[in-house]
């Protein structure tokens, strides 16, 4: 079985330098434990931070250690009464083809129906990172004008047609036609091409004169000072993620602007998604429901084969993915 290891800790933007592509053999699996087979892995932006030696809320991955990650795959064997073959797990024990784990370390799942990688996507994390940022950390109300940056991505795509299906006015900013053209499909109300708009401000006010309540943050820099200076009084920031920023090797780009945030009395407040799993049913009932009404799509760029995950990976910061950026891994 093949397996993606560290070799070396990424400077800037990651390169195939920095992964090794290594082989292992599977014993049978020892009492208590199983044995995996992956279908699909996820390759995500918080990734990046678990690449650099420094504490955080996950620790940080070991040179020469095969990574870890989202995944999910099929039992091929068992040697513990909880789990059978066939049965369909999730793990975080993705970038690797196979592998044996105790059982307690797995989640068994039910697709219910859907295809088994939405649980990496829509109707798994980042699906829920959307829900709980929106909702909760955002704290949605009834006349919000919502913006969501790297809209087309699998948070952002989640946080727009949430904002849409209770009723808001939407603006989403991407990179490029296809992906604007795929917000204008799920009814994004005021698309912004943010590679091909000079002034972000400018854009922004434009598609909304009176500014915005609510910013749903996953990009940082330009797009946060943009949505500082076209906030309204008591404008709600959730603060997602910064992938622009998780490559940088000089000094981080802070938002210029930030004293306004004193006079129109916003709120910025952060979030880590695995701190809001309380609400996890509520997400699947509303989820299911949106996905079984036709009201929730999705789209998933998908590579092929263990070996690609590194560039799979790579392509998140470069911003070819559509959706959620996945590898299938058989
Ligand atoms: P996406 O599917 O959105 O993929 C990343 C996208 O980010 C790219 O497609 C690209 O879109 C955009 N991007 C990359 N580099 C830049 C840049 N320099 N400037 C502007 N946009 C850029 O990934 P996810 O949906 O998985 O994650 C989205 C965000 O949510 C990330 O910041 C991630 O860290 C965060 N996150 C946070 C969680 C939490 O618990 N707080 C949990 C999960 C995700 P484009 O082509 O439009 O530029």
């Amino acid at each position: 079985s093949k397996e993606i290891r560290l070799k070396s800790r990424p400077v800037g933007l990651p390169t195939a330098d920095n992964f090794e592509l290594a082989s292992v053999d599977l014993p049978a699996p020892g009492p208590g434990e199983v044995q995996v087979r992956n279908l699909f892995m996820s390759v995500d932006p918080y990734m990046r931070g678990r690449m650099y030696d420094r504490p955080s809320y996950v620790p940080p991955f070991q040179i020469g250690q095969a990574l870890q990650g989202g995944a999910i795959g099929t039992v091929v064997a068992s040697n513990d009464p909880s789990l059978k073959e066939g049965d369909l797990v999730q793990s975080m024990f993705g970038w690797r083809e196979a592998f044996n784990a105790p059982a307690s370390a797995l989640q068994k799942s039910d697709a219910h129906g859907l295809p088994p990688q939405a649980l990496l996507g829509v109707a798994g994390m980042p699906g829920m990172t959307a829900y709980a940022g929106l909702l909760r950390i955002a704290a949605l109300k009834e006349g919000d004008v919502v913006f969501v940056s790297a809209a087309a991505g699998a948070v952002g795509s989640v946080v727009c047609q949430i904002a849409k299906l209770k009723g808001h006015t939407v603006i989403g900013s991407a990179g490029g036609a296809e992906k604007c053209a795929f917000l204008k499909e799920i009814g994004v109300d005021h698309v912004i091409d943010y590679k091909a708009t000079k002034d972000l401000t400018a854009a922004l006010m434009e598609a909304a004169p009176k500014g915005i309540d609510v910013y749903f943050e996953n990009v940082g820099g330009e797009h946060l000072e943009a949505a500082i200076n076209a906030a309204r009084p008591f404008a709600r920031f959730a603060l997602c993620g910064m992938i622009s920023q998780y490559n940088e090797t000089g000094e981080p780009k802070g938002p210029s602007n930030i004293i306004q945030a004193v006079g129109k009395s916003l709120r910025l407040e952060g979030f880590i998604v695995s701190n809001h799993y309380d609400m996890l049913p509520d997400f699947l009932r509303d989820m299911s429901a949106w996905i079984a009404s036709g009201q929730m799509k999705w789209k998933d760029t998908v590579d092929e084969g263990i070996a690609a995950a590194p560039g799979a990976f790579i392509k998140l910061f470069k911003g070819e993915n559509l959706g959620k950026m996945l590898v299938r891994l058989s």
